[in-house]
């Protein structure tokens, strides 16, 4: 970390939901290197419950920096992403 930003995130793309999707499919998750389905972005906590979630097998959190303020990544990964490799 430090002063170095955050290279390859972008600004854009977040609606007034915090979530983000970047399109970025042909991307890696940098947690485990698995693909994912799509990133969202938080400044603050919540919950997360994915034990009965039909669409997610997992989420992976990256924490990065934004203007200064500590955020956390979501990586959501869906089943079919996970799949035989976990
Ligand atoms: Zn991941």
């Amino acid at each position: 970390m430090g002063d170095a930003g955050d290279p390859g995130l972008s600004a854009g793309g977040i609606d007034a939901a915090g979530v983000a999707d970047e399109d970025a499919a042909s991307e890696l998750c940098p947690v485990c290197s698995t693909p994912y389905d799509s990133v969202s972005l938080h400044d603050r906590g919540l919950l997360v419950n994915l034990l009965d979630n039909e669409r997610y097998r997992r989420v992976c959190f990256e924490p990065v920096e934004r203007d200064g303020r500590p955020h956390v990544r979501f990586f959501h990964h869906t089943h079919e992403q996970v799949g035989a490799d976990d």
